[in-house]
């Protein structure tokens, strides 16, 4: 298991409760939406606000502990800062899934930004479409 309290004050943030129950959730679930974390940090803290749970999140966003996948026409969703990887995302349902960068990637991207020169900080690559589940719904 993480420890969520040393992630957080290793980036410059205050180990609330809250904020190790967001984490915790985030880690569970996977790629959650903001309503969704809510929904599950509200069973163990029943008088706090969905304005404070976006709060955190967004804080953690800044201070690099959660990551943002923006998913079009539909709310973004987080994710725990780990190592490289592609997103699956699919349009109809929201499902989020974590593709490894593979050797041939991590090539790419390199001689990509050598070529320009480019200094690289982050990245996050997003493939969106419609997962093989909503196709079959479609089909049927
Ligand atoms: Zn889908
Ligand atoms: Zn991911």
């Amino acid at each position: 298991m993480m420890d969520y309290a040393n992630v957080l004050k290793e980036s410059g943030l205050k180990a609330t409760f809250q904020r190790m129950n967001i984490l915790e959730s985030i880690q569970k679930h996977g790629h959650m939406s903001i309503d969704t974390i809510y929904d599950e940090v509200v069973k163990t803290h029943p008088s706090l606000s969905l304005a404070t749970v976006y709060k955190n999140i967004i804080l953690m966003v800044e201070n690099g502990v959660l990551v943002e996948v923006p998913i079009e026409g539909k709310k973004s969703k987080y994710e725990l800062v780990k190592s490289d990887h592609i997103h699956l995302v699919c349009t109809e349902c929201g499902e989020v899934e974590d593709k490894p960068h593979d050797e041939n990637a991590d090539a790419l991207f390199s001689s990509m930004t050598k070529e320009e020169n480019f200094s690289l900080s982050k990245q996050q690559i997003n493939l969106y479409g419609v997962c093989a589940h909503c196709q079959e719904a479609v089909a049927s």
